[in-house]
């Protein structure tokens, strides 16, 4: 190690506390793999700071070092936007031990946190109050709300209550210069100006560190109710989701699309899951309803959209789930996707974004041209269709070795990413950046909108030591 880097070091060490500067490689293993296990990097230091004045003054040790920072809330990211690079010289600044609920306020329907909170926590601490936080992801267990924020997550709630960026009203934000930006402002109305929340919101930390947050609740729901339907085609799927639209408004909650691959794939790594239709139909839709009401009045809304489906040859059966255990069953098939297919091997993920009306001529036309490129290949395609998001993942074909095929990710993309583009989406709707996809970003931006976005950074950070690398 440098001397400058030792004298570093020191100024951490003064801020934080000697045991919360982890140097040891044994100590900063577990924060520099992503979770995936694609990458490790390397790093100076993992810095563990419990408060935002610490956050604060170990950013300005970092500016005056010309220390680059990557922030990390749980690391459960996918595009490798929480882990340094194989450099060395940047420190890891996790803000785990951010993690206090500071204030709920349940007649304004907010609550305040800090950003190394875990999601699940966050979600607990609102139902003790009697409120919903909505936001639900399958790492909920372990990703934290800086992380969600950051990466503006999505997951399984965004039909009915949107993104993580239309769950947050205000920010606390540590700006790459060390000055503490308190926007923690519980207001749902407030035109002052640019919106710099929305600007950090999704920045992947490359602007600066998410510290705080203002979190919006909603009322508890009295009762939620799932139900399984089949169908011949993603076509029928969209033609369900507008009929459902219609008939239950803003109960309907979640609508998850499953082709038969999906299924089959659980059905062979999970065999002791139950599914309701065997073999599994061409397409599936997960439905959830809730209802501020009743019960009865969620199952009398999802009974009458079913006829109404039935009746006009919109879907070819239902299943409405009659218990807990049966509901739960419903939402672990879809699930269960993911984890049978990290089981089944490595395949190359897409989480994409599409005009809803447009899902169905995307799925009938890439599936072809990944066909004609790739002959075999299997295509994973599930996702949150009310909300124009598919995983559209792509699994080698039978006899070829995953990380062989792997190889071919940038050509797999290309065709993927074309399509998405011809047909007016986006290549990221949950994901984000990252690291991973910085090419396809200037592939597929225009040069106005990298222009604007650079100019920003080079604004915000001039130094440029706030997660280089990332997203640009
Ligand atoms: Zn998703």
């Amino acid at each position: 190690m440098t001397d400058t880097a030792g004298a570093f070091l020191d100024q951490c060490r003064a801020i934080v506390g000697a045991p919360h500067v982890l140097e040891l490689d044994t100590d900063k293993a577990a924060f520099l793999t992503d979770q995936r296990a694609r990458h490790t990097g390397r790093a100076l230091a993992v810095l563990r700071p419990a408060t935002t004045a610490q956050v604060a003054a170990l950013v300005r040790a970092c500016a005056r070092s010309r220390v680059p920072i990557v922030p990390q809330g749980g690391n459960t990211g996918l595009v490798l936007g929480s882990v340094p690079d194989t450099g060395g010289r940047a420190v890891l600044l996790s803000l785990a031990r951010l993690n206090a609920v500071r204030q709920v306020d349940p007649v304004n329907r907010t609550m305040i946190v800090d950003a190394g909170c875990i999601l699940h926590d966050v979600q607990q601490a609102a139902a003790a109050h009697g409120c919903l936080f909505p936001l639900s992801l399958a790492a909920e267990g372990s990703c934290t709300i800086g992380g969600n924020l950051a990466t503006n997550a999505g997951g399984t709630a965004v039909l009915r209550y949107g993104n993580t960026r239309e769950l947050c009203m205000g920010l606390e934000v540590v700006t790459p210069q060390g000055e503490i930006w308190n926007g923690l402002r519980g207001l749902r109305k407030d035109n002052t100006g640019y919106d710099l929340r929305d600007l950090y919101i999704g920045a992947e930390g490359t602007l600066g560190v998410i510290t705080g947050a203002v979190l919006k609740l909603y009322p508890q729901p009295k009762a939620a109710i799932t139900a399984l339907a089949a169908m011949p085609s993603p076509a029928h799927a969209l033609r369900l989701l507008s009929l459902m639209q219609d008939y239950c408004g803003a109960s309907l909650t979640g609508f998850e699309l499953m082709s038969r691959y999906c299924l089959q794939l659980v059905a062979q790594q999970f065999p002791q899951l139950p599914q309701p239709f065997a073999p599994p139909p061409p397409q599936s839709v997960l439905l959830e309803l809730s209802s501020s009401e009743s019960e009865q009045h969620a199952v009398g809304l999802l009974e009458r959209a079913i006829g109404a489906a039935l009746d006009g040859g919109v879907i070819d059966d239902a299943v409405v789930a009659t218990s807990i255990a049966q509901s739960t069953g419903l939402w672990q098939l879809r699930e269960h996707i993911p984890l049978a297919q990290a089981r089944a091997g490595k395949n190359i993920k897409h989480d994409i974004a599409l005009p809803v009306s447009r899902i169905a001529d995307f799925i009938a036309a890439t599936g072809p041209r990944l066909e004609a490129a790739f002959p075999g290949c299997q295509l994973v395609c599930f996702g949150h269709v009310g909300d124009g998001n598919l995983h559209y993942n792509v699994a080698p074909p039978a006899g070829v070795p995953h990380e062989q095929f792997l190889h071919r990710q940038d050509e797999v993309n290309r065709v993927v990413y074309d399509s998405v583009e011809a047909f007016g989406g986006s290549i990221s709707a949950e994901h984000g950046i990252g690291a991973l996809k910085r090419d396809a970003l200037v592939r597929h931006k225009s040069a106005v909108e990298l222009d604007l976005m650079r100019t920003i950074k080079a604004a915000l950070d001039p130094l440029g030591i706030m997660n280089p690398g990332k997203i640009l």
